[in-house]
């Protein structure tokens, strides 16, 4: 525990991170955020955290040492997509009883990572630590390094028990654990000077394949996404990048400033939501491959590819522009990337009437009063009943946001779209966006809402 004590704190420390550095040093020692009060985990937990940030590495063993219902609740909840191996959504967990929470449960789990070789032959195996387990003193570092010499192959713990705090935290405890154990562990094929480490990005709903065409077009090579439709060999070989794009700023900002201290990789923050951010962004890795090496004529092809991409989607949305214009938006998207988001929308004709900025940094909420001004309606906390009258009212046509609050617009029948993690369209890059706004046109106009807004024929009989 001293051990990972040690290094929630230096998590806390991470100098990349401007909100934790504008804390006092009492603050900062009480963590990331406000701590869940009891029956609010939905949120979910440090374990959860880590899980999600890892499990999109695809040809990986993930496997939950601890009760049946950690892996339960945390399996598969993102809906990664892979190009290979389908290994990582398989649910593997030691499922510990009374007698091992008496006895210890290590036994157990040399036995379960001795079963997932057996059978699946993995490269290597990532052992998640619970709250269970580690409260009963299994000290998961110690047996998977006794595991590792055993096997001959690499076994990850990923010491981020639920209890040390917030999902955001498990995120960069799991970034720890990569540049602990796996990133500089093994050496690429070959190196070009156009590899870029895009960090940060999860490949949902298959995000990341409406980029990288883009980028194969360009001739420049993801050497690794982390973590999203990542191979073991391409994390661990990832070390030896010449820039990274930093796509999400909460989650993985440790990994990608330790790479650049370890590794001298320069990196940036940027978005694929949006037709600007989608090209600041090509601009911006072509800028920094060719201040590493690259030909310089390569910041002539990405111009050339910007103009013609941005043009086609422009085209593409041109029919769309004036059945969403004025359509006022309400968007909770749990706050990461939110500038982007609005961004993207105002692009496509619609007013932002509210946008929440609950897990957004400071650097975050000043891009959205740049993109919005002074008025731009953030809200750090709002609840159920604000949202519900927001929408009732109709101070809002649509609810952009996670399936947690769905519920809220149908009960004030009014549409809504899932924008968040568990979302089941793509919505990167310049198709990415023609997407979005295909799918907010078909949520807006389509019929069901003209029907549950009339009242039920009962009603209409009694009313005559
Ligand atoms: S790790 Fe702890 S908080 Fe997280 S799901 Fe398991 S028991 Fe619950």
């Amino acid at each position: 525990m001293a051990g990972l004590n040690a290094k929630v704190q230096e998590v806390f420390d991470e100098p990349g991170c401007e909100k934790n550095q504008g804390k006092s040093d009492k603050e900062r020692k009480k963590g990331c955020t406000k701590q869940l009060q009891p029956g609010a985990a939905a949120g979910g937990c440090a374990f959860d955290g880590a899980k999600i940030a890892l499990q999109p590495i695809t040809d990986v063993a993930h496997l939950v040492h601890g009760p049946i219902a950690c892996e339960g609740n945390s399996w598969d909840n993102r809906g990664s997509k892979s190009s290979g191996s389908r290994l990582y959504r398989t649910g593997f967990t030691t499922d510990i009883n009374e007698t091992d929470v008496v006895f210890g449960g290590e036994k157990r789990l040399f036995k379960a990572i001795r079963e997932i070789i057996d059978k699946y032959d993995p490269p290597a195996v990532f052992v998640y630590q619970t709250c269970v387990t580690a409260l009963i003193g299994d000290d998961i570092e110690a047996l998977c390094k006794a595991a590792k010499e055993k096997f001959g192959r690499p076994i990850v713990p990923i010491n981020a028990p639920g209890f040390v705090g917030s999902k955001n935290l498990g995120n960069k405890l799991a970034g720890e654990a990569l540049l602990e154990y796996v990133i500089g562990t093994e050496e690429p094929e070959y190196t070009t000077s156009y590899d870029i480490n895009i960090i940060g990005e999860y490949n949902l709903s298959g995000e990341l394949w409406q980029v990288k065409p883009l980028l194969d077009e360009l001739g420049i090579r993801i050497l690794a996404c982390i973590s999203g439709d990542a191979k073991y060999s391409e994390v661990a070989a990832s070390h030896r990048a010449r820039a990274a794009m930093m796509v999400c700023s909460k989650a993985m900002i440790n990994i990608a400033r330790k790479m650049e201290e370890r590794y001298a990789i320069p990196f940036f923050e940027g978005s694929f939501y949006g037709i600007s951010d989608m090209s600041d962004s090509l601009r911006q890795i072509a800028k920094l491959l060719v201040q590493r090496g690259a030909d310089e004529e390569l910041v002539d092809r990405t111009e050339k590819l910007i103009s013609r991409e941005e043009a086609a989607a422009w085209e593409r949305m041109a029919s769309y522009k004036a059945r969403l214009a004025g359509k006022k938006v309400l968007l909770i998207t749990g706050g990461v990337k939110s500038w982007s988001v609005v961004a993207a929308l105002q692009e496509a004709g619609m007013e932002i009437v509210g946008t929440s900025v609950k897990k957004s940094t400071d650097e975050d909420k000043e891009r959205i009063k740049e993109i919005m001004g002074e008025d731009a309606h953030m809200f750090d906390d709002m609840t159920p009943r604000e949202m519900y009258a927001m929408l009732k009212e109709a101070q809002a046509d649509i609810m952009l946001s996670g399936g947690r609050s769905q519920f809220i617009a149908l009960k004030a029948k009014m549409p809504w779209l899932d924008i968040n993690q568990e979302r089941h369209h793509a919505y990167a890059g310049y198709d990415g966006m023609v997407a979005l706004v295909h799918e907010i046109d078909k949520a807006l106009y389509n019929p069901i809402w003209e029907q549950v807004r009339k009242p039920a024929p009962w009603e209409q009989s009694w009313q005559q």
